[in-house]
């Protein structure tokens, strides 16, 4: 049976689409509104770190995660140079969001919900019942660009490749039907210019990932799936859009070495359900369910978004990243803690 207070999801990204999935099997009329539609190719590394079997059973995502990668073992390079292997703590999950967002999308509906595609929400509304997960904040000002594409025939030297260069770097992770994403995180630069298949082999060189650039110059790019995104922003020093339920990256988005952005927004999403099971039960007041889904975001996520936000230089910046490169080479570079802190 389905309840008569209904909640509507502005965005259908994974906070989104996973929300109105929890949602739909705890049997609440849902409602997801995005702007864009499904399948689509999104700038993401494709990698999920983090996302534990609690909160995969909770929204019922195991069918959707059943035939994901489960990487274990990461080389990190320095200029093209390998430094260090790692193996992660518990294996990452692989998967496109080609693939993702269009079988959550697909579940939601078959749960029952409603998805209206092309359809972008003025966010100054904020009628009760709304939840917001429209993605990251955009800044103008800041110079992050990101960048990714599909290739075929590229090989590996490791499960995941991550790349450090000058303002920039770069993971490599296999996806399904033999490709590989290769997607990173470049400050903008005005003398480095592309169509949409050459930018990001443009970006390479001009950080002085040659050797990268000229491994996919043998491969075969997958045209439809280079995208870019520019003026990505982790700044959360302005007050965030309140008022309202902020799930995902419009909560907060942390820096994408750490692979946890999509656990992030999964994990929102399973946060943010109890409190919308009270108010839609008339058990809570609207204002009372918005904190409480703010406070229990922050208390799950503040100390993981202080570590990556302190982490972050030490990836792209130059200067820090032969201080961690030396230190990684020497061992001294404390891999398994830092993931612990960082999920
Ligand atoms: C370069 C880069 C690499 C990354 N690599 C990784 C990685 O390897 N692993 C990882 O876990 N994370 C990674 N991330 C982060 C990850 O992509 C995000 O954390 C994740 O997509 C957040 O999901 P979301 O649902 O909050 O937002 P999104 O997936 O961005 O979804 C938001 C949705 O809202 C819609 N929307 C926006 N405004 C409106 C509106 N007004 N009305 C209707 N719809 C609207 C948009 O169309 C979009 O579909 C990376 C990010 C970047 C930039």
């Amino acid at each position: 049976m389905t309840t008569p207070r209904e909640i509507e999801i502005v965005g259908g990204g994974l906070a989104g689409l996973a929300l109105g999935l929890g949602l739909r099997r705890a049997g609440v009329a849902a409602t997801v509104w995005e702007a864009g539609s499904y399948p689509r190719h999104r700038v993401c590394g494709e990698f999920i770190t983090g996302l534990g079997e609690g909160t995969i059973a909770r929204l019922g995502l195991a069918p959707l995660l059943a035939d994901a990668g489960r990487l274990r073992n990461v080389e990190w390079f320095f200029h093209g140079r390998a430094i260090r292997r790692q193996r992660l703590p518990a294996p990452a999950l692989a998967l496109s969001r080609h693939a993702l967002d269009a079988r959550l999308a697909d579940a939601f509906t078959a749960a029952g919900g409603r998805l209206v595609t092309g359809s972008r929400v003025d966010p100054a509304g904020t009628p009760e019942g709304r939840v917001f997960a429209t993605g990251r904040r955009r800044s103008k000002g800041s110079p992050w660009l990101g960048l990714k594409l599909h290739v075929r025939g590229l090989r590996l030297t490791s499960e995941l490749e991550f790349h450090l260069g000058d303002d920039a770097y770069v993971g490599l992770c296999p996806v399904e039907g033999g490709r590989v994403n290769v997607c990173g995180l470049f400050r903008q630069r005005a003398d480095v210019t592309g169509n949409r298949e050459t930018v990001l082999p443009a970006y390479l060189r001009a950080a002085g990932l040659g050797a990268l650039a000229a491994r996919l110059a043998e491969a075969e790019i997958c045209p439809e799936s280079c995208s870019a995104v520019a003026g990505v922003s982790f700044d959360r020093s302005g007050p965030p859009p309140d008022g309202r339920p902020n799930l995902g990256d419009t909560f907060a988005m942390i820096p994408p070495f750490t692979g946890n952005g999509m656990a992030m927004a999964l994990q929102s999403a399973e946060l943010a359900l109890d409190p919308l099971l009270a108010w839609v039960r008339g058990e809570r007041a609207w204002a009372e369910t918005e904190r409480a889904i703010h406070s229990a975001l922050r208390k799950k996520f503040a100390r993981r978004l202080a570590v990556a936000d302190a982490a972050h230089p030490f990836l792209h910046s130059p200067p820090r990243q032969r201080w961690l490169a030396a230190a990684a080479r020497l061992g001294l570079v404390p891999l398994r803690p830092l993931y612990h802190l960082l999920h």
